[in-house]
C-alpha cells in the first residue's frame, strides 16, 4: 500500500486513509487534494442534479396537483 507523509507530525500514513492516525490531521492536505478533487467532482455533479431535477418536481407537482 503507498504511503504518504502527513504534513503535520511527519509520520508515515496510508494513501486512502481519511486523516493522520497520529495527529488527526485531515490526509487530503499531504496527499494533493486528489481524494478532495474527486469529492468536490462528484459534488458539483450533485448540485447540478438538484438544479435540473428542483424545477423539474415543481413542474411536476404543478402538473399532478392543480390546486397548488
Ligand atoms: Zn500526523
Amino acid at each position: 500500500m503507498a504511503k504518504i507523509r502527513c504534513l503535520e507530525c511527519g509520520s508515515d500514513i496510508p494513501r486512502d486513509a481519511w486523516s493522520c492516525p497520529h495527529c488527526g490531521e485531515p490526509a487530503q492536505a499531504a496527499a494533493g487534494g486528489q481524494t478532495a478533487g474527486a469529492i468536490s467532482t462528484r459534488g458539483m455533479l450533485c448540485v447540478l442534479l438538484l438544479f435540473i431535477l428542483f424545477p423539474v418536481l415543481l413542474f411536476l407537482l404543478h402538473i399532478f396537483v392543480p390546486e397548488l
